[in-house]
């Protein structure tokens, strides 16, 4: 898909269809757009009150001798409660609207607001559009189905096609994390992971990209990636990107992502219901790949290193057991209670690994870590730990602005007695249910350097969606990597 800009409504180009905003109606209103030749066709409709402009509805209407064919009235909700987000919510709608229509191009309308800024507007709508145009349907039987067609977009009454352009560069790192996460667990590997990073690597001279394999990984004493990965047919492997776009700054984040292919629990083996979806464990591995490819498509001012721990979690003969002991790569001893809890095993050895190698002014994980978090926020927001003020701040910040929201979560010291081992330094479950989330978060920060300003994003909620919301279908949802580029760009 392409977009285009186009300063006024008289200006636009020929198209298949125009969607045409309206804010909530007041009985008797009168429509806001500026469009003189579609004027005799939009106030009929609006007087016979069958369209009221409630957020994300639409109606559609025929057109003769016009500019375009098609006309859809899009409705935006109420004024003054118009955010980013709700602009994202109903161009989406539209965009629904023209899914299997041959509607190739579509000129869409840019509603006036007093609250937001054109930029911010134009930002919203074309993310809206572009997040909402990706499709994954490689097992649908292609017969009698009509592809999704908007090929052109044009922006009528934006100024700036260089913040649309933006927008499908990031897409295309969204869009890859969530390939990675949807593609069957069989096809997408630690091998394959490595094998994306290589793929970056060749495509952007910015990035560079550095695999540790099994062997390198017994050499380096990772004791926790190579236990959770003793029970698979594949090897674990350490998948690291650079990305230099600040060549002249010092200043580098480190991205670490949960890359577990599949999830079977492992000894402690999940059961029905709760292991069907765990290909996307790998979610935090996806969006912090993605987040390169999106890095680096727009050329964001910053460097970044990601290191992604990655195997998958399976069961067999030689499977790490519960009650073992294991060392991690820091020399901390962990005991196992569950190896369902594998996912902070494999980021406390990246995490570690990843300080020394690269130093990093600040450190921030992504990880489909707990159920714990789907449990207390649902797929709404992403849970977030930290114990950095500023860095905590910058990012809830990023969330509002992205509609990628997260929700602070505590690291009191009191849920470590949760975490104390009799045999061991720590283990890796909490003693109990209770609180989950923020031991699994508590343990993670056991491995990071006291002063290092450090962000767990737990998206276990969030990556990975039971149903279409809002700009994203069921399923992958490629979360993080908007959240990520967002919080990177407001860095000083
Ligand atoms: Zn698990």
């Amino acid at each position: 898909m392409q977009f285009q800009v186009c300063p006024s409504v008289s200006k636009r180009p020929k198209a298949d269809l125009i969607v045409v905003p309206f804010f909530k109606l007041k009985k008797g209103a009168d429509f806001a757009a500026n469009l003189p030749d579609l004027k005799g066709v939009i106030h009929p409709i609006l007087k016979a009150g069958d369209f009221n402009g409630k957020e994300g509805s639409t109606m559609l209407a025929y057109l003769t001798g016009k500019t375009e064919k098609r006309l859809l009235l899009l409705g935006l909700g109420e004024e003054k409660s118009c955010t980013m987000e709700a602009l994202r919510r109903s161009y989406s709608a539209a965009m629904k609207r023209c899914q299997g229509n041959e509607w190739i191009s579509v000129n869409f309308v840019l509603p006036k607001l007093g609250k937001l800024e054109i930029h911010e507007v134009t930002r919203a709508v074309s993310e809206g559009i572009a997040l909402s145009s990706y499709v994954y349907d490689q097992w649908k039987s292609k017969e009698g189905k009509k592809p999704f067609h908007v090929k052109k977009a044009t922006l009528v009454g934006a100024k700036d096609l260089k913040i649309a352009k933006k927008t499908l560069g990031i897409l295309t790192g969204v869009n890859l994390a969530r390939d990675l996460i949807n593609g069957n667990a069989l096809d997408v590997t630690p091998e394959t992971l490595a094998s994306e990073a290589k793929k970056l690597a060749r495509n952007f001279p910015s990035v560079k990209a550095t695999i540790l394999n099994k062997k390198q990984l017994e050499k380096e004493k990772m004791g926790l990636l190579l236990a959770v990965g003793s029970g698979s047919r594949i090897d674990p492997a350490l998948v690291m990107l650079e990305y230099k776009g600040a060549p002249l700054l010092k200043d580098l984040t480190m991205v670490v992502g949960k890359g577990i292919t599949f999830d079977t629990g492992g000894i402690n083996l999940k059961p029905t219901n709760f292991i069907e979806d765990m290909r996307a464990d790998m979610g935090g591995a996806a969006a912090a790949i993605g987040l390169i490819q999106a890095a680096a498509s727009i050329k964001l001012k910053a460097n970044i290193a990601v290191v992604v721990p990655t195997t998958e979690n399976a069961m067999d003969a030689h499977s790490y057991k519960p009650g073992d002991v294991y060392r991690s790569y820091s020399g901390k001893t962990v005991e196992i209670t569950n190896t369902d809890a594998e996912g902070r095993l494999v980021l406390a050895d990246a995490l570690s690994y990843g300080q020394k190698r690269f130093n990093p002014d600040r450190i921030i994980d992504m990880a489909t870590l707990t159920g714990a978090i789907v449990i207390a926020l649902g797929d709404v927001r992403a849970g977030l730990f930290s114990n950095n003020e500023k860095l905590s701040k910058l990012c809830e910040k990023a969330g509002d602005t992205t509609g990628e929201k997260v929700w602070r979560m505590p690291l009191d010291s009191e849920y470590m007695a949760l975490m104390k081992s009799d045999i061991a330094d720590i283990r890796n479950s909490g003693k109990k249910r209770a609180a989950g989330s923020v031991t699994a978060a508590i343990f993670l920060q056991e491995f990071i350097k006291k002063k290092t300003p450090w962000i767990h994003l737990d998206i276990a909620g969030t990556a990975f969606l039971d149903s279409p919301k809002d700009y994203h279908l069921s399923q992958a949802s490629g979360a993080g990597v908007r959240l990520l580029i967002e919080l990177l760009e407001c860095l000083e």
